[in-house]
């Protein structure tokens, strides 16, 4: 039931200056006057929204703490709802004695993402705008941030609209022409009706590659170190991630598990996994790590093929370099700070290649530079608009199809009316897309990854 009144804790647990509770929806007043006090005896259900009151919070008879309560009123709210928050001092028991209190009132305990949601179903937000307040959330890098910050205004969706707009003109052209096939005034001009839609998949073009190079930057980039035992591989990633999360170790073969770390270098988050040496074993352990790193390899954005320079290259490392040409990878040239020994072997293949000391930790920006060269991250323009998930993506890709399909169909002969259903097709994705047209199973999926509160 969309009217009834929730309540969240808003603040991460843990000790801190202060936590909020927040209760939205028609009686968020009422409850909210039943487990607070204002010093001065006045309701708030009488106060005027962006305002704050001093008082006390009670559950039921008992005295939980003084506090304050921010009132926002209906639809000026986060979720277009009424709206209270009520602050604490900051302690995991007090703020869930609070919470249990606002219960007991008549509220109901609000599930994860529920509020986005109600902004959502209120108009306040597009479907768009609710992915990009949690990816805000989960930002780690300042690229990822502003991205999602942009999305949050509206500028994702405003380019949506525009697209939008001109595949309704479209069909509204298609449907009217179908309507009085006898006006000659109505006639559709077959060549201005192939430009345009041409310019639509060119629009729909430039978001499907943007997402390409900007979801890096975004959600992360699956980055797989692979390369023979004792490369370095354990050291480069302690390098990246400035921690001893690695067993680095000089013994052959020690590294057995996948051990994943998460690191921020400049712009980018990489998601590291640190791989058993790939090389021929008779050690059945250590195959299974071996496996787990060939699987790793095929499926990651980024590989990161690790050489130890200071000796000859060797045949697992001439394997090695077969296995990574044709993916997105770089070869890093480790032992940089001893005596070069490779005989120029990796520089005369044509894969991109950095030479870099993981010990010393001689090399680290080239590599950052290089890895946005092999991703084209580098080529992104910085005020691009850049779709925020892959749900989004899927929707552009089937826009486009489907825009294609019909440019196709009108070349070669078909009637207007199949045309037609073509181009709508593509407009029913674009408004999916922004939740114009929504199944319950897609705004659910959307929302379930929230945290409760938001
Ligand atoms: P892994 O098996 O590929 O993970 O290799 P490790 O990171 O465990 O490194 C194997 C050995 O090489 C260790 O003794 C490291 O200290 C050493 N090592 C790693 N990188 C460098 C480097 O850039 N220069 C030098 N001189 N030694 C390195």
């Amino acid at each position: 039931m969309i009217n009834d009144t929730i309540v969240a804790i808003a603040t991460p647990p843990g000790e801190g200056g202060i936590s909020s509770i927040r209760i939205s929806g028609r009686e968020a007043f009422v409850i909210s006057d039943k487990i607070f006090n204002t010093k001065n005896g006045e309701s708030l259900a009488c106060r005027p929204g962006y305002t704050a009151a001093y008082g006390n919070v009670y559950d039921g008879e008992n005295l939980l703490d003084d506090g304050v309560a921010l009132i926002f009123r209906a639809p000026k709210s986060y979720t277009g709802e009424d709206t209270v928050e009520i602050s604490v001092h900051g302690g995991d028991f007090l703020i869930k004695q609070v919470l249990r209190a606002a219960a007991k009132a008549g509220a109901r305990i609000a599930q994860g993402g529920e509020f986005t949601k109600r902004a959502f179903e209120n108009g306040k937000i597009s479907l768009t705008q609710a992915e990009s307040v949690m990816q805000i959330i989960s930002a780690r890098g300042s690229q990822a941030l502003r991205l999602a910050a942009r999305n949050k205004e509206g500028a994702l969706s405003k380019v949506i609209e525009k697209i939008t707009s001109k595949l309704l003109f479209l069909v509204s052209q298609i449907s009217v022409f179908s309507d009085f096939p006898e006006d000659e005034t109505l006639m559709i001009d077959e060549e201005d009706f192939i430009f345009s839609l041409n310019e639509i998949i060119n629009d729909l073009d430039t978001l499907i590659s943007n997402y390409d190079k900007g979801k890096y930057l975004i959600g992360g980039i699956n980055t797989a170190i692979v390369g023979s035992p004792n490369a370095g591989k354990s050291t480069l990633m302690n390098l990246l991630s400035k921690t001893e999360r690695s067993i680095v170790t000089p013994i052959a073969g020690t590294t057995r598990d996948i051990i994943e770390e998460t690191v921020q270098t400049g712009e980018f988050t990489l998601k590291l996994a640190d791989t058993a040496g790939i090389r021929k074993t008779g050690d059945e352990v250590e195959k299974i790590g071996v496996d787990a790193a060939l699987k790793r390899l095929e499926n990651a954005d980024l590989c990161l093929g690790v050489f130890d320079i200071s000796k000859p290259p060797e045949a697992a490392d001439k394997e090695l370099v077969l296995r990574l040409s044709g993916r997105p990878s770089l070869l890093v040239l480790n032992k940089n700070d001893l005596e070069d020994k490779s005989e120029g072997y990796f520089e005369k293949l044509s894969l991109p290649f950095v030479k870099i000391s993981a010990k010393e930790g001689i090399g680290e920006e080239a590599l950052n530079e290089k890895i946005k060269e092999v991703l084209k991250i580098n080529e992104l323009d910085q005020n691009s608009d850049i779709l925020g998930s892959e749900r989004q993506y899927q929707k552009v890709v089937t826009a486009k199809n489907s825009a294609t399909e019909a440019l196709s169909a009108l070349k070669g002969g078909v009637t207007l009316d199949a045309v037609g259903i073509l181009i709508d097709e593509a407009l029913s994705s674009l408004l999916e897309l922004e939740g114009k047209r929504i199944t319950t199973e897609v705004a659910d999926e959307v929302f379930k990854n929230f945290c409760v509160g938001k």
